[in-house]
């Protein structure tokens, strides 16, 4: 007999709604349940009922994660952080917020602002994705180039164990040497080790104004080659895009930007409006082999340029179903890893256009899953074939998104079973009743 779980909310509308994130292809289980803590006590109660009726909890944020990770299984709780909305505090001295999970990036850098501070992960999803899910996906963004991904501006974590324990890790030092880090093992541990309750966020200065680039390419090849000069040239570039020609066609039908078929890809580039480093940027370009060089220090017209950028995804998504694939490889290979998805695209018969923060290596092949039955197994195959592309050149299957549920079978060949191994210990020391996301990530 179940005891009864207080706070629950059953209605099946309430329960579709909170049942799945933004990934697609793979199906939600139904939940048994919704809770929404408004407090650590409230969380703390939901996690010991969860331990004594040996109950699966799934952790959801805003559900905007793209690997599965939000995917409820069927008969779980699923604890929202919707209610865990409170800035806590925020101290310009110290350079510190500290944050309950459920505040939405945008509202932590809104307030931030006001201090001429911000909390530097950037995700596209930014208006709607919470600080407790960047920081359980370690979400990466545009500006990560400079400032690191989630995990470089995490000092530490206020977390309820399975068991309803609290654990508080690191604090509000920037330097920290004592004991083991498991400040950084649970950055990116997707709701399968503890939930996180609040965040102490290492902010930083706004960045000066920026000067905006945007230079067109006769291939990829020729685009990626000049982003490795950028990054080598000492500019210092705060985010550095590139788009390619599928990406840019689906851009010029969505938009009707007029780059025409010609342009064989694009980047978008961004640096400190100093002169020197505006004038080298422009340099570099040229020199690389871009077409045409647009520049500008007006933010207005940076945003234009950049929402070149930003169009992808939504252009995309008027094609058909859209796999967002998150890879990342070492930034000279990324010409190999892009020439690799064209190749898994004809293979397969199908379209993937790529969008890649090129200074750091991280790409996004945009796969349109084809009609038909065999459609998804289609896309899975080129995705498959990108995946092992991004291993052989040294990288990896996910630059920001996380593991999930989507890509477990590919983390095996990427970390390898003594690795595997260690890692399902460490499940195990947190959550020995594997009742906090499980089937996620191992
Ligand atoms: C349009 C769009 C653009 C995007 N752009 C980017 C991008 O540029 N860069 C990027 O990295 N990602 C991007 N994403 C993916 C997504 O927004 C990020 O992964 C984001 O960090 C997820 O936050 P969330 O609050 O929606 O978390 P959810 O989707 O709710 O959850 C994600 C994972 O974290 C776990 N989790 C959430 N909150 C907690 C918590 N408090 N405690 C423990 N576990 C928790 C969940 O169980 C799940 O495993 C994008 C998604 C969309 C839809």
């Amino acid at each position: 007999m179940t005891a009864p779980l207080p706070g629950a909310r059953t209605d099946p509308d309430v329960v579709r709604a909170f049942a799945r994130d933004e990934s697609s292809l793979l199906d939600a289980g139904t939940p048994r349940a919704v809770v929404s803590p408004a407090n650590v006590a409230e969380v703390r109660e939901v996690m010991r009922w969860a331990s004594a009726e040996r109950v699966p909890v799934l952790v959801r944020g805003a559900g905007t994660g793209l690997s599965g990770g939000a995917l409820a299984v069927a008969g779980c709780v699923v604890l929202s952080t919707d209610r865990l909305t409170a800035v806590r505090e925020l101290d310009p001295n110290d350079r510190v917020a500290v944050v309950e999970a459920g505040v939405v990036n945008a509202a932590l850098n809104e307030q931030a602002r006001a201090f001429g501070l911000m909390w530097a992960p950037d995700p596209s999803s930014w208006a709607t994705s919470t600080v407790g899910g960047n920081v359980s996906t370690n979400a990466g963004g545009l500006r990560c180039l400079r400032y690191g991904a989630t995990r470089a501006n995490v000092l530490g974590l206020e977390v309820v164990l399975a068991d309803g324990r609290v654990l508080n890790t690191g604090g509000r030092t920037v330097k920290r040497s004592a004991g083991y880090d498991l400040t950084q093992l649970l950055v990116g541990s997707e709701g399968t080790l503890a939930v996180v309750t609040a965040v102490v966020a290492k902010l930083l200065p706004l960045p000066p104004p920026q000067v905006t680039a945007l230079a067109t390419f006769g291939s990829t090849v020729d685009a990626a080659a000049a982003a490795t000069a950028v990054m080598r040239s000492g500019c210092t570039a705060t985010l550095l895009e590139l788009i390619d020609a599928a990406t840019v066609a689906a851009v010029d039908a969505f938009r009707g930007t007029g780059f025409g078929e010609s342009v064989g890809a694009v980047l978008v580039a961004q640096v400190d409006d100093v002169a020197a480093t505006a004038g080298l940027l422009d340099g570099v370009l040229r020199e690389h082999g871009a077409v045409d060089v647009m520049t500008t220090a007006d933010e207005a017209e940076g945003r234009e340029l950049l929402d070149v950028r930003r169009a992808a995804y939504p252009a995309m998504q008027r094609i058909g179903r859209v796999l967002v694939e998150d890879v990342a490889v070492p930034v000279s290979r990324l010409a190999e890893l892009i020439a690799a998805a064209e190749t898994a695209a004809a293979d397969h018969g199908l379209l993937i256009a790529t969008v890649a923060h090129a200074g750091d290596g991280n790409a996004h092949p945009l796969l349109v899953v084809p009609p038909g039955a065999d459609g998804e197994q289609r896309a899975w195959a080129a995705a498959d074939a990108v995946f092992a592309a991004a291993q052989r050149l040294g990288g990896t299957v996910s630059g920001e998104h996380g593991i999930g549920r989507l890509k477990k079978r590919w983390l095996a060949q990427e970390v390898g079973e003594t690795s595997l191994d260690v890692q399902r210990g460490l499940k195990n020391v947190f959550d020995p009743l594997n009742i906090l996301n499980p089937g996620a990530v191992l």
